[in-house]
């Protein structure tokens, strides 16, 4: 294990969790200074400053609860919020770690794992950062099986390091939808979720509680759709990267539920009465963002700063609908997984419609499609989303940006800000 030696000549003691703190703070050049950035523009906004507060503070004070002998646990920050909040443990998303992870995170991929430099850039970043946080008090990973085969055998190789991988085993949205296909499927997923909550706590889950959160997440989502609405007039009220992170949150409310929902609140009072922000360049062009919860922040700066605004979004956090209702409340989860009553799950072919209704609700006239730099998945996803798109005469760019730490490229905010303006 020559590895810690290796590295530690660019400077970092990364077997201290003290340094490793200090590290990484002294990295967070990019997105920390895009956060701040926006938070300062928003300075007449409460609730944007709030929001930011949130997620400046979310896994430092998550890593606080589980030192104080609360619990805590790496989730995918999308649909287990309701599950981790009844059984009583904070959930904290791991794209915060390419958001305010280190650039070093990438050299221990390579170095120690081994990752070839051409492997998902998600899958190195995430793999690293963990290393680089095995002093740290949070140890849990909650996962499925079923993402991809490159996190597959991350699950493996981060397990090896002193993290305990929950792994959950999954099937897809049946073909063509098959009713009792789907409802099988159905049966399946809820049984691993009451596994996984054994696994977890050594007792089942307790249906009353996870009743009441999914009460509590469908309350919420219907207050994002009600931004989301009324952003419509205003968009830049809440600048795209704001409305990220506003998406985002949805799916783990900053391990601070009450402070989360109250902070819908304080937006939706303050879009109700707002002045209206006008573009620096006048027209506003409504945008479509399709593909994963984009890192580089400067990329959204682009969009909004040459004229556009991301008013329809299609991304892992499913904000569009309510929980379904189902017999229980873990086949609820998972009909949700699924897809749901309205289909959007699965097969890249599945959410075609549902992309094309938010895109005519949200009246966009072009789509970013975003992916991260070596995913061979979301590469054909995109092509069958783009000849889709192309012949309903949208117009459309498809992105490929990295999951880490670092500046997005100028070739990518150039490719960005040419598209915005051909559509303006
Ligand atoms: S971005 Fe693609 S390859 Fe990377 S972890 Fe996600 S699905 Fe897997």
């Amino acid at each position: 294990m020559s590895l810690i030696t290796e590295i530690e000549p660019v400077g970092l003691d990364i077997s201290s969790t003290t340094h490793a703190k200090i590290a990484t703070r002294s990295e967070l050049q990019n997105q920390l200074e895009y956060i701040n950035g926006s938070k300062r523009d928003h300075s007449y906004s409460p609730g944007i400053v709030k929001l930011y507060d949130l997620a400046l503070s979310y896994v430092e004070d998550a890593e606080q609860h589980a030192r104080n002998g609360g619990r805590a646990a790496w989730v995918g920050g999308i649909w287990e919020a309701p599950l981790m909040y009844a059984l009583g443990i904070v959930p904290i998303s791991l794209t915060e770690l390419g958001r305010l992870g280190s650039n070093d995170a990438m050299s221990v991929a390579e170095d120690y794992f081994q990752l070839p430099k051409e492997s998902c850039s998600m899958v190195a970043a995430v793999l690293g950062e963990w290393y680089l946080r095995r002093n740290h008090p949070v140890k849990d990973l909650i996962v499925f099986n079923r993402s991809c085969e490159p996190l597959n055998l991350g699950w493996e190789l981060i397990g090896k390091e002193g993290f305990n991988v929950y792994r959950i085993e999954t099937v897809n949205r049946p073909r063509n939808n098959d009713p009792e296909r789907l409802a099988e499927h159905v049966t399946f997923l809820a049984e691993e979720f009451a596994d996984l909550a054994i696994r977890l706590t050594g007792k089942p889950i307790d249906q009353d509680r996870m009743a009441n959160e999914i009460a509590r997440l469908n309350r919420i989502l219907g207050k994002v759709r009600q931004i989301l609405e009324l952003r419509k007039s205003n968009p830049l009220y809440i600048k795209s990267l704001a409305t990220m992170f506003l998406i985002m949150g949805s799916g783990h409310y900053f391990g601070k539920p009450e402070q989360y929902e109250a902070t819908l609140d304080l937006l939706i009072s303050e879009l109700t009465v707002a002045d209206f922000i006008p573009s620096p360049r006048g027209k506003i062009i409504p945008l479509a963002w399709v593909g994963g919860r984009g890192q580089e922040f400067g990329v959204y700066k682009t969009v909004d700063d040459c004229g556009g605004a991301i008013l329809a979004w299609s991304t892992p956090n499913i904000w569009r609908y309510d929980w379904p209702e189902a017999k229980t409340p873990l086949e609820t989860m998972a009909l949700h997984i699924l897809g749901g009553i309205g289909g959007h799950g699965g097969s890249p072919v599945h959410r075609l419609k549902p992309i094309q209704r938010l895109i005519e609700e949200y009246g966009a006239q072009g789509i970013l499609f975003y992916s991260y730099v070596g995913c061979s998945f979301a590469g054909i996803h995109h092509e069958v989303q783009r000849e889709y798109f192309h012949k309903l005469g949208i117009r459309s760019i498809s992105l490929e940006g990295s999951f880490q730490v670092g500046p997005p490229s100028g070739q990518l905010l150039t490719r960005v800000r040419a598209f915005v303006e051909m559509l303006t």
